[in-house]
């Protein structure tokens, strides 16, 4: 059975992903930086319901070594890797004036080295495979800008960039690499906003309703599919049209 392993998966988007791909026959490896996201929490009882085997890989994505390690104990657990889905990120807003060099630097590590770190391990696995998909998580974001999240934006921006460079570098060995680009979509990450923020956004929506977690993960479930299989170096928006 073929092994999805999703970043950052715990809750939001990511449980979505580990949710979907598990309903259609992967086994999962899922991720998140503390044990404790996963206390009172029944995401890998939901995933083991579907009947496929599921575990938890507790690591820091921004770690190289971390990641290394994760890696290596996901090949031994499953026997391959799959399908990555580069989805762990965090947002530190701020508009730049009053933007810190920690504000920066942590996001940076956070949404951008940790696609350079697991791409490389999950990349060789897959390159020796001769097979695999990589999804990565960017966004609108980084598309056409957001005031108030130069950091954000520019790591997503970034993963653009590193998912054409991958689907180049892999694409000979049957690798693909695409991103997709959610706009707003209801997590804990966009609770966080004000109403005011909320309220803006919605304006700009052209099907005027926020996004679910669900949307994001039927797009990533075909892009991993067999369907997908020559499709590589794609960005796809998952906005309701936030911008065309
Ligand atoms: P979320 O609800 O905050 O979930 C992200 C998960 O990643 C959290 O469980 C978080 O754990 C974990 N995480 C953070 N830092 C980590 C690290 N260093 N190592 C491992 N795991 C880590 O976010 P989301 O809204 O689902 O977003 C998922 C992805 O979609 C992100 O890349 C985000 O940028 C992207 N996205 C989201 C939206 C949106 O509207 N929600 C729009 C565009 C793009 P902690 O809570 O402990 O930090």
């Amino acid at each position: 059975m073929a092994t999805a392993f999703i970043t950052g998966s715990a809750r939001g988007i990511g449980a979505a992903i580990a949710l979907r791909l598990a309903k259609d026959g992967f086994n999962i490896a899922l991720n998140d930086i503390s044990e404790a996201m996963f206390e009172d929490n029944d995401i890998i009882d939901r995933i083991r319901a579907e009947g496929v085997e599921c575990e938890k890989f507790i690591c820091d994505v921004s770690s190289y070594a971390e990641a290394e390690k994760t890696v290596k104990a996901i090949k031994e657990r499953f026997g391959s890797i799959d399908v990555l889905v580069n989805n762990a990120g965090i947002t530190r807003d701020g508009l730049l004036a009053r933007m810190s060099e920690e504000q920066y630097d942590t996001v940076v590590a956070v949404n951008q080295k940790s696609v350079f770190n697991m791409s490389k391990f999950v990349g060789s696995i897959m390159m020796r495979q001769r097979s695999g998909r990589i999804i990565n998580l960017a966004s609108v974001a980084g598309v056409y800008g957001n005031a108030g999240q130069m950091n954000y934006s520019a790591t997503k921006a970034a993963i653009i960039g590193m998912t054409k460079t991958v689907a180049k570098e892999l694409g000979s060995r049957g690798v693909t690499c695409n991103a997709v680009a959610p706009g707003f979509i209801k997590t804990p990450m966009t609770d966080k906003l004000t109403d005011e923020q909320k309220a803006m956004m919605l304006n700009q929506i052209a099907m005027k309703r926020f996004g679910e977690v669900e949307d994001i993960a039927g797009v990533v479930s075909f892009l991993a599919s067999k369907d997908a299989g020559y499709v590589t170096g794609q960005v796809i928006e998952i906005s309701g049209g936030i911008m065309m």
